[in-house]
């Protein structure tokens, strides 16, 4: 695509035209045309939720214990960190505490993958607690690969959102950065939650060493390919003790543009605005909402003494509180919803 014609790439976009030279061209915009395209994603997502609300959740980091071995994460298999593993006890003080006195009624439990019949056993009786003493607060796990079987387990127990990203569409470029998996079995994966009935996130990281533009336009496609509740485009960030400490870091506009663009590709879907990029960038999850975002994570549920024995993509993480996410929210002229929205 030319530069005049990139000129009329957001017409294109409104006009309904996603073909994948006019979706190249909106990923590299900047300046006046990138807020436009971020003008058009607000736009459809004022039709999709009219009520113009932000979904908050707070997460509680069950256990770092994980079988992967991602190239991009400070924990998981060869990382020589404490493991550790929240109570059951422990789990259902911190929801206590976030469900009576934040108030929120959306939950992320999140893990490193652990299969172990001990780990999902204990999983389960936690998420069957919550989901019989509040049957008003919506469960999210995010824990990878599991079997058919214990993903019934624990929707049986009261699970219904489940977070399984694909990180890439690109299988060759999967296995680099996870080697210990592979796309296919991912993608089955996210296969067997939606026939279970979850409601089902996925979605990518933008700037993994190696990726092409290509690659991006693959992701936004396979985005497409299934019926998702929940989709996500991140930023890519090397952990600090990862093989991929010394690579780049992924481009935070190309990462909104993306999310802008699975804004107006697939309007209906909840998109959180991540931490990530407020580490790349000032104000990231404010541009995030701007750019189409419709959640926020809280990250209030786990412990201050474990929290640096969770360090996913960074041993710095940010960690933001309701004040600010507030303010955030308020500046992009959106409510901060503590229900479900959907
Ligand atoms: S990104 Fe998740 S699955 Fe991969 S090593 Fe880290 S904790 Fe494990």
């Amino acid at each position: 695509m030319n530069d005049k014609s990139s000129g009329k790439v957001i017409a294109n976009l409104a006009d309904g035209d996603l073909s994948r030279p006019v979706i190249s061209a909106a990923l590299q915009c900047r300046g006046s045309k990138q807020a436009n395209l971020f003008a058009l994603a607000r736009q459809q997502r004022s039709v999709a939720f009219p009520s113009e609300e932000v979904e908050v959740r707070s997460v509680i980091e069950v256990s770092n214990v994980c079988r992967q071995g991602c190239r991009y994460c400070n924990m998981g298999l060869k990382s020589k960190q404490e493991k550790y593993t929240i109570s059951y006890e422990e789990l259902l003080r911190l929801a206590e505490f976030v469900y009576e006195k934040k108030n929120r009624r959306v939950l992320l439990l999140q893990s490193g993958e652990n299969c172990s019949k001990d780990f999902i056993d204990h999983l389960t009786e936690c998420v069957e607690e919550l989901h019989r003493r509040h049957p008003d607060l919506v469960l999210i796990l995010c824990c990878g690969n599991l079997t058919e079987a214990q993903y019934r387990q624990l929707y049986n127990a009261g699970a219904r959102r489940y977070v399984l990203k694909f990180e890439t569409s690109n299988p060759t470029l999967y296995r680099q950065v996870k080697p210990r998996d592979t796309l296919q079995r991912r993608l089955e994966c996210l296969e067997t939650l939606l026939a279970l009935g979850y409601q089902v996130g996925s979605g990518n990281i933008v700037g993994l060493p190696g990726q092409t533009l290509g690659d991006l336009l693959d992701d936004l496609e396979l985005v497409g390919r299934y019926p998702l509740a929940m989709q996500s485009a991140t930023v890519f960030i090397p952990g600090e003790s990862s093989d991929y400490k010394n690579e780049p870091p992924g481009d935070v506009d190309t990462t909104l543009n993306l999310m802008a663009l699975m804004r107006i590709r697939y309007p209906d879907r909840l998109m959180p605005t991540t931490s990530s990029l407020e580490k790349l960038r000032d104000d990231g999850q404010y541009w995030g909402l701007m750019a189409g975002a419709n959640t926020v994570t809280v990250h209030d549920g786990t412990p201050p003494e474990l929290k640096h024995l969770f360090p996913i993509y960074s041993t710095k993480r940010i960690t933001l509180q309701d004040d600010h996410f507030r303010a955030v929210v308020e500046r992009a002229q959106l409510k901060f919803a503590t229900k479900g929205l959907k």
